[in-house]
């Protein structure tokens, strides 16, 4: 191919690599292929993190996206799946032949129970050729390569025998891949492989035993040989028991003395003067002898033994050989099985969890019905707290059909994170080819990804918390294009209270006018709503709660308009802050709203001590009690009654 300077640079530099690490070894490598400028979705590495897609926040992949849909029942599926959402596509024709496959898939329900039975038979083909390949394979891996190519035959005629509508391309080439019936060598190796690997061998190809009877008869004579004279020695016991009268005599073996003879301290005498037992060693409970006999013996079962292990190696060494001038029809079989693991497995998800094959077009819509967090979902599930509410989302890049900019608004807790992201990940899926957590989905395809969620240091690079946010935004409204997707939430918390408003109000104005993107805006700063109305490409949306029986109710419903409240207070009174000081809050916040303006109330706003005196109240009950009271006067055991008397007013108050 026709590379440029850079991409010869880095392949170069992985040579390099790879004479380093493989001891110069030269592994049979695929011939480089370009991946072209814009063929997939971008996606950063801090959108990456944030939507937390292989693993979440804190490092897990437990919670993680893949974690929540991954189906795959081998290894090389679950790492094309992950490779698939780590590497989002732009081309419609590609993502909707993906598409189709999973589609084959969920509806035809036996076959891809049937392909899933095969699938998990086959194990792991690609890592055993990478191994043979780089010389470092075993038994084991030859016996993995001929079971992956064995199931991947009868997965492929089990496919092709079934009573359905012809498979879509995708499967039809994996199909070709895996079937052997246009592969006389390919088939021949596995047959010849079949038969001369034993069923369960050992790890090394240099403990020999692996090569199964039958295969090469002048191994089988060899190993008779080594056997007989093993029978031999076990039968020359009983012969040498008889001849000496010493009947607890036994014949035994190290790598010392080969073979010997050994009988306790006490019969040693009886051997002693015979000819026959040459004396070698006085121990302090057994006195050992050998034999001519024995050592002729020895050296006929070491010489077997060793001829047999070259005979394997060499048999081993072979198919070795056969297996890398297969390698590409192998490696082109491995890479067809992980394929249709990842189109068993998404389909097995998707009719699992409800998903939808999304519409994959060149608009710039996003509309999707009933949309689900994949993950939320999951957890919800599974700790009883409820079901997952499914929200809609309607964008339009373009204007027309819907607003290019959502406004997202609502209480603390009631579910903004969680619909920002949720939105993100729709489209995340969509552009890997997988089905998505929707009633319905429409999407016009985007050619960056962008999400600005939640803010974390990262102190390690000399970044603080707002710095990385800022960061992170800048990277956003320097590159959205009218065809990107972005979503940010809180943007501007980290700073101080004026500060952050006027970043994120500018934030806002800035993707709306100068990106053009789509975009789901989630903030608390509530003046926010009133610009949003007057933008043309823009709307207010937020999500629901509800006070009920003066408890709060979040109803995670996302609808058109603005919410008008955030009611922080009442969420921190959830969470535990101790009472005086969400009492303390609520005074502050009424004290705040009724100034208006929040800056003329900010200014003005009394320390904490000061604060008290200029709240109009008549003495409490508890006041007028204490007035009434000398504490000179009181013993103890009244101080500890008034006490509880006082303490029973205030909880009635
Ligand atoms: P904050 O403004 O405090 O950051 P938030 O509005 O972003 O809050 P989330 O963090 O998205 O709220 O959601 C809070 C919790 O609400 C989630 O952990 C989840 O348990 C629940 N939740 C969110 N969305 C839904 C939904 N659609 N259906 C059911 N539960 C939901």
């Amino acid at each position: 191919g026709v590379f440029s300077k850079a991409e010869r640079a880095a392949l170069g530099a992985l040579l390099d690599y790879l004479c380093l690490s493989q001891a110069g070894g030269s592994p049979k490598l695929s011939p480089p292929r370009q991946v072209v400028e814009g063929a997939v979705l971008a996606v950063d590495p801090a959108t990456r993190a944030s939507l937390e897609i292989d693993r979440t926040l804190s490092g897990s992949r437990k919670g993680s996206l893949l974690d929540a849909i991954d189906r795959t029942v081998t290894a090389p599926g679950a790492r094309c799946l992950a490779e698939r959402l780590g590497r989002p596509l732009t081309d419609i024709a590609v993502i909707n032949a993906r598409l189709d496959a999973v589609g084959f898939f969920v509806t035809s329900a036996d076959t891809r129970r049937i392909c899933r039975d095969r699938l998990r038979a086959a194990g792991d083909a690609e890592r055993a050729l990478s191994r043979l390949l780089l010389g470092r394979g075993g038994p084991r891996d030859m016996k993995a390569l001929s079971a992956a190519l064995e199931e991947g035959a009868a997965l492929a005629s089990a496919v092709q025998g079934a009573p359905l509508s012809a498979p879509p391309l995708n499967i039809q080439r994996n199909i070709e891949a895996l079937t052997l019936d246009d592969k006389p060598e390919l088939a021949a190796l596995l047959t010849d492989l079949e038969r001369a690997v034993i069923d369960e061998p050992p790890l090394l190809a240099r403990d020999g035993g692996f090569v199964a009877e039958g295969w090469r008869p002048e191994l089988d004579e060899t190993r008779g040989l080594r056997d007989e004279s093993r029978r031999v020695v076990a039968g020359l016991q009983q012969t040498y028991a008889e001849a000496s009268g010493v009947a607890a005599l036994k014949v035994k073996h190290n790598n010392v003395l080969g073979y010997f003879v050994e009988v306790t301290a006490k019969n040693g005498d009886a051997l002693m003067g015979n000819e026959a037992f040459i004396h070698r060693q006085t121990m302090a409970n057994a006195v050992r002898f050998t034999t001519t006999e024995l050592a002729k013996l020895e050296a006929k079962i070491s010489s077997a033994g060793e001829r047999a292990l070259a005979m394997e190696i060499d048999v081993f060494n072979g198919l070795r050989d056969r297996v890398e001038a297969q390698a590409e029809p192998i490696r082109a079989s491995s890479h067809a099985l992980a394929e249709l693991d990842v189109a068993t497995a998404l389909a097995e998800w998707s009719v699992e969890t409800d998903a939808c094959r999304p519409v994959i077009d060149e608009s710039c819509r996003f509309a999707v019905e009933g949309g689900r967090h994949p993950v939320v979902e999951i957890a919800l599930e599974r700790s009883g707290e409820g079901r997952f509410t499914p929200n809609d989302c309607a964008l339009d890049g373009a204007g027309g059909a819907a607003p290019r900019l959502m406004l997202v608004t609502g209480p603390n807790m009631a579910g903004k994170s969680t619909y920002l992201r949720q939105n993100a990940l729709m489209l995340m899926l969509a552009q890997s080819g997988c089905h998505v957590p929707a009633r319905a989905a429409h999407i016009g395809i985007a050619d960056r990804l962008y999400s600005r969620v939640g803010a974390a240091d990262d102190l390690a690079r000399g970044r603080s918390t707002f710095m990385a946010e800022m960061i992170e935004t800048a990277a956003i409204l320097n590159q959205a294009t009218e065809r990107s997707f972005v979503i940010l939430d809180e943007i501007g918390r980290g700073t101080s209270t004026f500060d952050g408003l006027s970043i994120a109000w500018s934030a806002a104005e800035h993707l709306h006018g100068v990106n053009q993107c789509r975009a789901l805006f989630a903030t608390h700063y509530h003046e926010l709503t009133r610009l949003i109305d007057e933008m043309d490409g823009a709307a207010n949306w937020s999500l629901k709660a509800r006070e009920w029986k003066g408890e709060l109710v979040f109803l995670h419903e996302v609808g058109p308009g603005a919410a008008d409240r955030s009611y922080g207070i009442e969420v921190a009174r959830r969470a535990g802050l101790p009472p005086v000081a969400i009492k303390r809050a609520q005074v502050i916040l009424d004290r705040l709203e009724a100034e208006g303006a929040p800056a003329a109330a900010l200014a003005e706003l009394p320390l904490f001590a000061a604060l008290e005196p200029a709240v109009e109240r008549g003495p409490s009950a508890v006041e007028m009690r204490l007035a009434d009271i000398d504490p000179d006067g009181l013993a103890p055991r009244e101080a500890l009654e008034l006490l509880y008397a006082l303490k029973s007013i205030a909880e009635k108050a």
